[in-house]
């Protein structure tokens, strides 16, 4: 009986505990889960009610349009009030355990939405914090010489005796699109990159784009996800366009870009996933870094270089007129341009956080990226109206450049994008 009773007494014990391990563990993740959902709703919310206080802080919202009525009736909240939101949802992060990508991610995310909110309540960060607080990156001024390679380099390519940039300019004529061929060309560009990013992407059925002509604009285009899969690709015309920039430019904001990527995540991690805090997409945020990255290294992923430079020889450029196009030439210069590419992010640094002035920054882009007096001021233009988002660019292309060259390049874009990610999370 004794023995019996003993044998019987562990038996139960031993089910306790297992009932404990087992069973614990569950109810243990649960309340962590149903916290994340929260906070997540939480942060929707908040980043709608900053909207109202600076339209286009949020660049997309996808949600339940009934949040979007109640807080559009609510009027604006006191920025005080969302500052402590922003804090106690921070806190409330803070204190939970497991260090998910999403907890992360969030944290970053509402980091980004508390600096903003302070911004708008006059309080000063140096540019540098800025970047740090809105973007979750760290830049730096890229030292003058490391341009001096690429603008010899043009030289060489374009010999003769007038600047690299009147001699830049000089060659670029023929490429110069009329405003009537705009549209065209980017049909025939939309039709490629749509098609090579299907084949290693699963774009929902639904997908589509409308693309709008606009002028008048500080950027030169625009990606606006409209959700369900839809967006508008605005293109500005206040600068000449090329029609050997119409392809990166659609790569950058259709396929595989800003588009392709909203069209993902929205069907599997907001609608599949249900994660809530892909229903909104704020600009001044580490995202945006992710996005931007995604953005332009998208052509290097679904082109060659060789089926980049037979796609436009081949088929791009005659059909404008272009057929003796030396290609190699062509894409000797890009390649040495594309190593000035830093150069607004320095630019940005000047005005923003050494106090140069407007005409000092314009000669600084002509001089060393080989921009005209448009494009610089377009620039500045840029630079005054986003400030430290002209990092993402840059800095997005190489965080995401060096990851995917670490595998199968394809497959790990892939990744990037159905996953909770932001720039620390690639360093
Ligand atoms: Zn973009």
């Amino acid at each position: 009986m004794l023995i019996k009773k003993t044998i019987s007494t562990s038996i139960f014990s031993i089910i306790i505990t297992l009932i404990l391990l087992f069973g614990c563990d569950k109810t243990k993740d649960k309340p962590i889960l149903e916290n994340l959902d929260r906070i997540a709703s939480e942060y929707v919310r908040l980043c709608l009610r900053i909207d109202k206080h600076h339209k286009g802080f949020v660049d997309a919202y996808i949600g339940d349009e009934k949040i979007k009525l109640k807080i559009d009736k609510e009027g604006k909240i006191d920025l005080l009030k969302l500052k402590e939101e922003s804090e106690k949802l921070l806190k409330e992060l803070s204190k939970l355990e497991n260090k998910t990508n999403r907890t992360i991610f969030l944290k970053k995310q509402i980091t980004a939405a508390n600096t903003f909110i302070r911004k708008l309540l006059g309080e000063e960060f140096s540019f540098f914090e800025e970047a740090r607080l809105l973007y979750d990156i760290e830049p730096q001024m890229v030292p003058e010489e490391s341009y001096s390679e690429a603008i010899k380099n043009i030289n060489k390519i374009l010999p003769g005796e007038s600047t690299a940039l009147e001699k830049l300019e000089k060659y670029r004529e023929p490429f110069l699109l009329k405003k009537e061929e705009i549209l065209p060309a980017i049909e025939s560009a939309l039709q490629e990159v749509r098609k090579r990013t299907k084949e290693f992407l699963p774009l929902p059925p639904a997908e589509y784009v409308k693309i709008n002509l606009v002028s008048d604009k500080p950027w030169s285009g625009y990606n606006w996800f409209k959700g369900n899969f839809h967006s508008v690709i605005e293109i500005n015309t206040d600068l000449p366009r090329r029609i050997d920039q119409i392809l990166s430019y659609i790569a950058h904001e259709g396929y595989p870009g800003h588009h392709t990527e909203l069209c993902l995540k929205e069907k599997s991690l907001y609608k599949d996933k249900n994660y809530i805090e892909y229903s909104v997409f704020p600009l001044y945020s580490p995202e945006s870094v992710v996005s931007e990255g995604i953005a332009e290294l998208g052509l290097e992923i679904i082109f060659t270089e060789t089926e980049l430079l037979n796609f436009l020889k081949n088929e791009m450029f005659p059909l404008f007129g272009l057929k003796d196009i030396d290609i190699e030439k062509w894409n000797k210069i890009r390649k040495s341009l594309k190593k000035l590419s830093s150069i607004s992010g320095n630019a940005a640094i000047l005005l923003l956080d050494r106090n140069k002035n407007e005409a000092e920054v314009i000669n600084y882009l002509k001089k060393y990226g080989l921009q005209n007096e448009e494009t610089a001021k377009k620039q500045i233009d840029f630079i005054k109206t986003y400030r430290a988002y002209i990092f993402n660019y840059y800095y997005g292309y190489n965080l995401l450049k060096r990851y995917v060259e670490s595998g199968e390049q394809k497959d790990l874009f892939k990744k990037i994008i159905l996953q909770h990610a932001y720039p620390s999370y690639f360093e």
